[in-house]
């Protein structure tokens, strides 16, 4: 029976996918391509070895490994493959061989085509449904091939039993590709997680480490700045103007400290009924004098009424952090907007300018610790501001192109509460 002999193939398929998985802890193994290609080299050769024999061709899944091998594994380990199964094919022979050839030759063509493509897909189900398509593909080749061996061989077959059996033969290997996908993600994603975990443990740790240092260091820097505000006040010498730079750099020092704190340990201290519109309407008037140093444009339209359970200073910082961003991205005469309303979703600041903007990598890297692309930047401020309205279940959105503006969106879902648009 076909389903029977094919359902051994899916075994076999199957195989170096569950052998991938259990050596995947080793680096060395995992990312080599010659490794994958030499697991689906053997399971693409034992497939054409068990193949089933019917209307003069060969029947079996050894294109699925292929497949595999080139999208998961690289050219490299596609490559070995193509030559396992020729290899294997010329051993076997028969007088077939030449359409063997000519068909493991063809189908391996899209697959290798379709590389760059597959590697920019970033969602696993996306990767999933194209093995898929990938997986079809040999059908249809051997399908074509079929037809054209029958016509030379000149014998009629009922078109329907031919049909039924491709249809078949069809589905089992797009089972197959399809199965072996899964597995395959599966097992990346686990990797993926655990390397991710590992980098958040050793974050923490470094983190608590320098916590307590910026800790530290905070105390002395409060005397020295409180000695040097007296001095500055007193000396009216040719030292004046020194300690006022020095006293604008230790400001700054503190602001980093501060942030970085922040950014370590974001408490909320006092959680309260918070209006929204206030808050932002307070943020605006603190950033006024950098906008107007800036010649930037800074407007505001708020709705009242907009109300949030939250720690009112956690959550000004959030956005004191990101309308500043704003301001500094945006050349002179541009506009800063912010925009706070409420709807059935929820309640949305969005905070819009007309800057320089962002590519899509530069997006990608905002809210990573240290990113920064400013001289006196430091990298902190988004960071900070995502982790604040994280914990305040909140959700931040920004896009942006460059040279046009960037927007950022900010939602908190909201429950309404006598009235009045609440969040917690
Ligand atoms: P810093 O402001 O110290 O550079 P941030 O974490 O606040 O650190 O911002 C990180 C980077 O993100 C900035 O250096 C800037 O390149 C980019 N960025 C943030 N907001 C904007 C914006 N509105 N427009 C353009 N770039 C932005
Ligand atoms: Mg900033």
């Amino acid at each position: 029976m076909l389903a029977e002999k094919l359902l051994l193939h899916v075994l076999i398929i199957l195989a170096p996918v569950l052998i991938y998985y259990v050596v995947s802890e080793n680096r060395r193994f995992r990312q080599s391509s010659y490794f994958i290609g030499i697991l689906q080299g053997v399971s693409a050769s034992l497939c054409v070895i068990f193949s089933y024999y019917e209307y003069g061709l060969l029947w079996d899944l050894r294109y699925v490994p292929l497949v595999m091998a080139i999208m998961y594994g690289g050219p490299r380990a596609g490559l070995i493959v193509l030559i396992a199964i020729l290899g294997t094919r010329t051993y076997i022979g028969g007088e077939t061989l030449i359409f063997g050839f000519i068909s493991g030759i063809v189908i391996a063509v899209l697959p290798f085509l379709m590389i760059k493509k597959f590697n920019r897909l970033e969602t696993k189900k996306e990767r999933f449904l194209i093995s898929i398509v990938v997986g079809l593909w040999p059908t249809l080749v051997l399908f074509t091939k079929l037809f054209a061996y029958l016509s030379t061989q000149q014998v009629i077959i009922v078109a329907s039993e031919i049909l039924l059996f491709i249809s078949l033969f069809g589905l089992i290997q797009m089972i197959a590709v399809g199965f072996a996908s899964i597995i395959h993600e599966a097992v990346l994603e686990r990797e993926m997680m655990k390397q991710e975990i590992r980098r958040a443990e050793k974050l923490n740790t470094l983190g608590e480490l320098a916590a307590s240092i910026a800790h530290e260091v905070r105390n002395p820097l409060t005397v020295v700045k409180g000695f040097l505000q007296l001095m500055h006040k007193d000396d009216k010498g040719k030292n004046h103007p020194f300690i006022s730079l020095i006293l604008s750099e230790l400001a700054r020092a503190e602001a980093i400290i501060n942030d970085y704190l922040n950014f370590a340990k974001p408490e909320f201290k006092k959680v309260e009924q918070v209006n929204l519109g206030d808050l932002l309407h307070d943020v605006q008037l603190l950033l006024t004098p950098l906008a107007t140093k800036n010649g930037v444009h800074l407007e505001s339209y708020l709705e009242k009424n907009v109300w949030m359970e939250t720690d009112k200073s956690q959550l000004k910082q959030a956005f004191v952090n990101i309308v500043k961003n704003a301001i500094e991205a945006t050349p002179q005469d541009g506009r800063v907007h912010l925009n706070l309303f409420f709807n059935e979703s929820g309640i949305h600041i969005i905070i819009k300018d007309t800057g320089k903007g962002m590519t899509k990598d530069q997006i990608s890297r905002i809210g990573t610790l240290f990113y920064t692309t400013k001289d006196k930047g430091t990298g902190l401020g988004t960071t900070v501001s995502l982790r604040i309205i994280d914990s305040m279940n909140g959700k931040v959105d920004y896009s942006s192109e460059p040279n046009k503006g960037t927007e950022v969106k900010i939602s908190f879902p909201s429950v309404r509460q006598e009235g009045r648009v609440a969040a917690h």
